[in-house]
């Protein structure tokens, strides 16, 4: 079994989008990240202390707003349009969840979709849906990256993602079908989840449940992306795939951590660069 390394992948991603940083800031255009944290959730501190050490890593300028946990929609919203409108800034972060009182569709909606680099925006939604998009959710994109590092062929491939959510399952089951895979996509409601996950050729396991995916449900030889972040009894991270028993199944594996989370950061970088290109284009 080889394991898909995403921090040593990121490591070398990350190499790549500094020299790309260092040429475009030749050019006089240093790539921008605005990052906007509403409340003192400790899980959001950390994501948001990480971009901007991953930014200042690359040559990347960030800057952080850190809003108090019961600010108003008019000021988030009044902010999000200040930002919009700086042509030093070329990416805008909204880091989720956001408190309760906020409406985040609205919120999400408000952001420029030329600055949108979580890619999040409904348009931008859109356009991955039509396979012509500019910028794709950091995590989905992280995963192909870390296919494509490895050079595990998506064409032509059974490809089952377990999980439906707007920022991971969705973009990546279109990434996959983009890439011309065979797509099928699982959820909650999906019966005899093992009788699909054993078609899959490329299995991508984003739940959020310890141990869901076990040895018996995955086909010998399969790349298998364990997406999951979840705390263990014993307080460790942990992914949805029994990693033990099912190295000794799979072709490929990603480890949790080291696997797709430092990818879905350095994808965070790329699409800053490419926003900052774009607009140094126009
Ligand atoms: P989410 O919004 O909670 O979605 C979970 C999905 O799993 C839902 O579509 C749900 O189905 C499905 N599901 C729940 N129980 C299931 C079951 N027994 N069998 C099959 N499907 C089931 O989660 P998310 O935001 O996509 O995140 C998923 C996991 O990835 C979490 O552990 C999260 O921490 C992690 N994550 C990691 C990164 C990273 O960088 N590594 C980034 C983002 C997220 P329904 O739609 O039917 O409810």
């Amino acid at each position: 079994m080889t394991l898909l390394d995403g921090k040593a992948t990121a490591k070398k991603h990350k190499a790549r989008i500094a020299e790309e940083t260092f040429a475009l800031k030749a050019k006089g255009i240093t790539p921008g990240l605005a990052v906007v944290i509403v409340g003192g959730d400790p899980a959001s501190r950390q994501y948001v202390d990480n971009k901007k050490k991953d930014c200042a890593q690359c040559g990347i300028y960030s800057e952080e707003h850190a809003l108090p946990g019961d600010c108003d929609q008019a000021h988030l919203l009044a902010l999000l349009d200040g930002l919009n409108r700086r042509a030093d800034i070329h990416g805008i972060l909204v880091q989720l969840p956001l408190p309760k009182h906020l409406d985040e569709k609205r919120v999400l909606l408000a952001i420029d979709p030329a600055k949108d680099v979580d890619a999040f925006h409904p348009f931008n939604v859109g356009r991955i849906m039509i396979g012509d998009y500019d910028f794709a959710p950091c995590t989905p994109a992280g995963v192909m990256a870390l296919l494509d590092e490895y050079d595990i062929p998506v064409e032509g491939k059974t490809c089952v993602v377990v999980g439906r959510s707007n920022i991971v399952g969705k973009p990546q089951a279109m990434l996959l079908l983009h890439r011309h895979g065979t797509v099928t996509l699982c959820h909650s409601r999906t019966r005899d989840l093992g009788a699909l996950t054993r078609t899959a050729d490329i299995l991508v396991a984003a739940v959020g449940r310890e141990g869901l995916i076990t040895a018996d449900m995955v086909k010998e030889g399969a790349a298998v992306v364990d997406v999951a972040m979840n705390r263990s009894a014993e307080g460790k991270w942990v992914g949805d795939v029994r990693f033990d028993e099912v190295a000794g199944k799979a072709a490929y594996l990603t480890p949790v951590p080291g696997g797709v989370g430092p990818m879905t950061r350095v994808m965070l970088l790329w699409n800053t660069l490419k926003a900052a290109k774009q607009r140094a284009d126009q």
